[in-house]
């Protein structure tokens, strides 16, 4: 009997894909599955977006949250959960079921700089050459980001570790003839500003640096207001950060989500886009005022040339299938 070995043909860096195009690629940002659902739920969530052949899908990562739990004594203990695990396998799994590549996020929070290089390993053995790097939130036991004894302090910090992987350097310096790997780095950017800096010019310095330091591409974070994209695109090119910058767009689809983006993301959502939401009378109203919002946005990104379209899918894939069956 034949045997038939599977092989990846993918395998191209998020830079690749965009510069062996010169068009405006798509690609999608999935959440893994909640602890319980298995890999199917998140396979069904994909089935209807893989038409559209992405050039790249990004996995979040989570981590793991403190809670406490009453034991059969009445008090109650600690316990750490992470409640949507497994990025790294999702990715390979991702890769194998769709032959499509994929950029798994790793965060500073809840890492060890040993566990970072562990998780970098795993992705190299897995075959995965893309990673987006970012330094995550405060726990929600945090007032703020608190990076893990011995751990990242700033993605930049995550970032470096990564280049040096790149360059054969692992943390045992006695290491030799090491073998490097390639990862193509994209880092986090925020046409609104991440809330935590003091001003603009300081977050697109820091931002600078991490381009400086070797990242390869930045994705956004959502915005709903193109001219904040085009504006961001523009102050980062005065200050010479030419690396690829990726939109990143989410549908609007509920009217809670008016208050919980703004306060969540910290970005502002248009007058015309509230006021259209507050008016709807169902969410189904409000899903149609949103996909319409996501398809403008879109097509004038596209027309403007940027390099993908990076669509936020969680809570609603076929609105945002829809949106891109309208585009192509
Ligand atoms: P950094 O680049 O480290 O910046 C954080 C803050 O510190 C900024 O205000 C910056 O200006 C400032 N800063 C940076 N360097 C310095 C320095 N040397 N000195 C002083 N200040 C400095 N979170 C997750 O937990 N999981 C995910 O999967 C995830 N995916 C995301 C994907 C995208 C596209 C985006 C935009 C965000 C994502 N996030 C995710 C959220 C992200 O972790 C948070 O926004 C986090 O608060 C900042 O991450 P960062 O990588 O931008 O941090």
């Amino acid at each position: 009997m034949e045997l038939s070995l599977h092989t990846f043909i993918l395998k191209m860096k998020v830079t690749d894909h965009i510069n062996q195009s010169d068009k405006t690629l798509i690609s999608f940002e999935i959440l893994p599955p909640l602890k319980g659902k298995g890999i199917q739920s998140l396979y069904t969530h994909l089935d209807p977006l893989m038409e559209f052949k992405p050039s790249f899908i990004n996995v979040t990562y989570h981590r793991s949250e403190h809670t406490f739990k009453k034991t059969q004594n009445g008090t109650f203990e600690k316990v750490v959960i992470r409640k949507r695990p497994g990025t790294e396998s999702i990715c390979a799994s991702i890769m194998n079921k769709y032959e499509v590549d994929t950029v798994p996020h790793l965060i500073c929070g809840g890492f060890s700089i040993n566990e970072t290089e562990d998780a970098l390993i795993n992705l190299n053995y897995l075959g995965c050459d893309n990673v987006l790097v970012l330094r995550g939130d405060a726990a929600k036991n945090e007032a703020a980001f608190e990076p893990e004894p011995g751990g990242h302090k700033y993605a930049i910090d995550l970032l470096k570790q990564v280049v040096n992987l790149n360059d054969g350097i692992y943390l045992e310096e006695d290491l030799k003839n090491t073998s490097k790997t390639k990862f193509c780095i994209g880092v986090a950017g925020y046409p609104e500003k991440h809330f935590e800096a003091p001003n603009m010019d300081a977050d697109l310095k820091n931002l600078k640096a991490k381009v400086d330091a070797g990242a390869d591409y930045i994705i956004t974070q959502m915005f709903f207001d193109n001219a904040k994209y085009f504006e961001f695109v523009k102050s980062c090119r005065a200050i010479g950060i030419n690396v690829p910058i990726i939109p990143g767009l989410k549908p609007i689809y509920t009217k809670k989500q008016l208050t919980i983006l703004p306060k969540t993301f910290n970005i502002d959502l248009p007058a015309a886009l509230s006021e259209a939401v507050t008016a709807c009378k169902s969410d189904l109203d409000v899903e149609k005022i949103g996909e319409a919002w996501l398809l403008e946005q879109s097509k004038e990104l596209k027309k403007a040339g940027v390099p993908v379209l990076h669509y936020y899918t969680l809570g609603r894939p076929l609105l945002v299938a829809n949106v891109v069956k309208q585009l192509l």
